[in-house]
C-alpha cells in the first residue's frame, strides 16, 4: 500500500488533519494507495505558499529565459520517467498501458512548446492619438492559478494548464480529482528534482466540496483553470465571481460524429469506434453519437457492430487490451442506470447494454461497449454526457437535418465529419457549433492546437499559442514627454 503526502511550499506534508482516504484501481476494485485528505486550512497554506513565491525570491527573480528552461528540464524529466507515470495513471484510473505510454511520452512536448513561448511574449506599442505621449503595453503573469481537475486524463489535463502557466511566470495550487491523486503527486517529484523554486507548484488532494470549494472562495487565487463536469464548473464560476477569479473551463460534450453517403466507409467505422470506445468513453470529446445517413445507415451499422463487438476487454496493464474499466464504481452505476434511462425511452439495444461477464475481467467495474439504436435525438441518452462506452445512433436523410441534428444539444466541444467530398468537410466545420472539428479523423490533439469548447462545453481555450495570454494580463504604460499641463482640472 503507497501512502503519499501533499506538496506545499516544496516540502511533502500530510493533511493538517492528519487524514487520509482510499485510492482504488479500477481493475482489481482494491485500495492500492492512501491520499492526504486535506481541507480548507491546507488551502490556505498553498495559497499562502503559492502568494509568497509569486511575490517575492527566487521565481520572479527569473527571467522568461530561465522559466523556460526549468520547464524543458521538467519536460526532459518525464520523458525519461514516462514508464513509472504511465503505470500510476492505469492503475489509479484503469487507462490502457497501451495508450498510456504514449500519451505521456507526448506529455514533454506541451512544456517544450510553452518554453519556447516564454521568451517570445511580447507588449506592443500601439500607435497613439496624443503627440506628446509614448505608450506601450506589458503582459504580466497573472498570479497564483488554481488547476482543477477530473480523474479521465489527469496529468495531460494538468499539463495542459501547467506549461502555460508557468511559462507565463505564475504560481500554482493544484487540486487533483479525489479519484486519481496519485501521477499528479509523482509528477511533484519531477517538478522538486527539476528545482524550480519552493512553492511555485504546490498541490492540495481532497474532495471537491472542501478543498474545490475552499479553492473557488479563496481570495488569494487570481485564475482558476478547471476541467470536469458542467455543474461543478458552473458552481466554481458562481463561486470564484466573489473576486472576480479569471476562468477557463472544460465541461462535457455530447459529440456527434457524421458519416455522410460518400464517407470511406472502413475508416469511419474505425474513427467512430475510437471515438466512443477508446478511454472506455471516458473521454469529454466521446462521439457519443453516430449521425448516418440513411444510404449507408445499415451497412455503417453492421460493420460497426462487427468490430465494436471484437474489443478485447480486460488487465488495462495487458499491452493487447483494448477497451478497460470504468474509472469510478460510482461512473460505473451512472453508466448502467444510464442505458436503463435509454432502454425506457423507447432505445434499443443492438450491443452490449450491460455489465461485462468475461472471466478476463475479473472484479473491475467493467461495462460492455454498447450501441443503442432507434434513438430520437430529443431523447435523454441523445442529450446528456454518459461518459462511458454508449453510442447512441441516429439517421439523417440530408445534410441539412445533419448539421441541425448535430447542433441540437446544449453542447458544443467537438464533432467528427466523415466524407470524401472537400465542399462538404469546409461547410460542416462552418455549420456546426463546436469548439473542434475532426474531418475523416477523431480524439487527434495537439500542443499546438487550441482545445476546447461553445455552449455549455465550457469557455475559453487550452493548448496552441494564444493559451498562454489565459495566464496574462495587459498592462498599459503611459509616458508623457510635454512638460506644460494646459488645464489640470480637465481630463485629457
Ligand atoms: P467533476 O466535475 O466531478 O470533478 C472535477 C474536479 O472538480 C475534481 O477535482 C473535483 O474534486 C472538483 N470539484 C467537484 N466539485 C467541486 C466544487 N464544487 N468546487 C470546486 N471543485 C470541485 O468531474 P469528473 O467526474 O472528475 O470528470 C468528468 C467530467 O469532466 C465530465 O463531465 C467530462 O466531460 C469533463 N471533462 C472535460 C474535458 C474538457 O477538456 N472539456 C476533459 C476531460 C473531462
Amino acid at each position: 500500500m503507497k501512502e503519499y503526502r501533499c506538496f506545499i511550499g516544496g516540502e511533502w506534508v500530510t493533511a493538517r488533519s492528519g487524514e487520509l482516504f482510499d485510492s482504488v484501481d479500477p481493475f482489481t476494485a482494491k485500495v492500492w494507495a492512501r491520499i492526504p485528505k486535506c481541507d480548507a486550512n491546507d488551502v490556505d497554506r498553498a495559497v499562502e505558499a503559492a502568494r509568497r513565491a509569486f511575490d517575492s525570491g527566487d521565481w520572479p527573480a527569473l527571467n522568461a529565459t530561465q522559466r523556460g528552461h526549468l520547464l524543458r528540464r521538467l519536460g526532459d524529466l518525464i520523458a525519461r520517467d514516462v514508464d513509472l507515470l504511465a503505470a500510476t495513471e492505469v492503475q489509479d484510473n484503469g487507462k490502457l498501458i497501451a495508450e498510456m505510454r504514449g500519451q505521456v511520452a507526448y506529455i514533454p512536448q506541451w512544456f517544450y512548446y510553452f518554453a519556447g513561448m516564454a521568451d517570445k511574449v511580447e507588449g506592443a506599442v500601439p500607435p497613439i492619438d496624443k503627440p506628446d505621449m509614448f505608450t506601450y503595453t506589458r503582459h504580466e503573469p497573472l498570479g497564483v492559478v488554481a488547476a482543477i481537475t477530473p480523474w479521465n486524463s489527469p496529468l495531460l489535463l494538468l499539463v495542459w494548464k501547467m506549461a502555460p502557466a508557468l511559462a507565463a511566470g505564475c504560481t500554482m495550487v493544484i487540486k487533483p480529482s479525489e479519484f486519481t491523486s496519485a501521477s499528479t503527486l509523482e509528477l511533484m517529484r519531477l517538478v522538486e528534482e527539476a528545482g524550480f523554486p519552493k512553492g511555485v507548484v504546490n498541490v492540495v488532494t481532497g474532495f471537491g466540496q472542501d478543498v474545490g470549494e475552499a479553492i473557488s472562495t479563496h481570495p488569494g487565487i487570481d485564475k482558476i483553470a478547471f476541467t470536469g463536469g458542467e455543474l461543478s464548473g458552473r458552481r466554481i464560476a458562481q463561486q470564484s465571481a466573489s473576486n472576480f477569479k479569471r476562468l477557463t473551463l472544460e465541461l462535457g460534450g455530447k459529440s456527434a460524429q457524421l458519416v455522410f453517403p460518400d464517407a470511406n466507409i472502413e475508416n469511419a467505422v474505425k474513427g467512430v469506434v475510437s471515438g466512443i470506445f477508446a478511454a472506455t468513453g471516458q473521454t469529454c470529446i466521446a462521439g457519443s453519437r453516430l449521425l448516418v445517413h440513411e444510404a449507408i445507415h445499415d451497412q455503417f451499422v453492421e460493420k460497426f457492430l462487427e468490430l465494436a463487438r471484437s474489443a478485447r476487454m480486460g488487465d488495462p496493464m495487458d499491452m493487447t487490451t483494448q477497451v478497460g474499466p470504468v474509472t469510478t464504481q460510482p461512473q460505473y452505476q451512472r453508466v448502467l442506470s444510464m442505458i436503463e434511462m435509454a432502454k425506457a425511452e423507447g432505445a434499443t439495444v443492438a450491443l452490449g447494454g450491460k455489465p461485462a461477464d468475461r472471466p478476463e475481467c475479473g472484479d473491475g467495474w467493467f461495462v460492455e461497449p454498447t450501441v443503442l439504436s432507434d434513438v430520437n435525438n430529443r431523447m435523454r441518452i441523445a442529450q446528456e454526457e454518459v461518459f462511458g462506452p454508449v453510442l447512441s445512433v441516429i439517421k439523417f436523410s440530408d445534410d441539412e437535418e445533419a448539421y441541425a441534428l448535430a447542433n441540437d444539444t446544449p453542447y458544443g466541444l467537438a464533432a467528427g465529419v466523415w466524407t470524401a467530398d472537400m465542399a462538404r468537410a469546409f461547410t460542416a466545420a462552418r455549420r456546426l457549433r463546436a469548439g473542434m472539428i475532426w474531418t475523416n479523423t477523431y480524439r487527434a490533439v495537439s500542443y499546438m492546437m487550441p482545445f476546447g469548447g461553445v455552449k455549455n462545453s465550457g469557455m475559453g481555450r487550452e493548448s496552441g499559442q494564444d493559451a498562454i495570454y489565459d495566464f496574462l494580463e495587459t498592462k498599459s504604460v503611459w509616458l508623457a514627454f510635454n512638460k506644460d499641463v494646459p488645464n489640470p482640472f480637465v481630463l485629457r
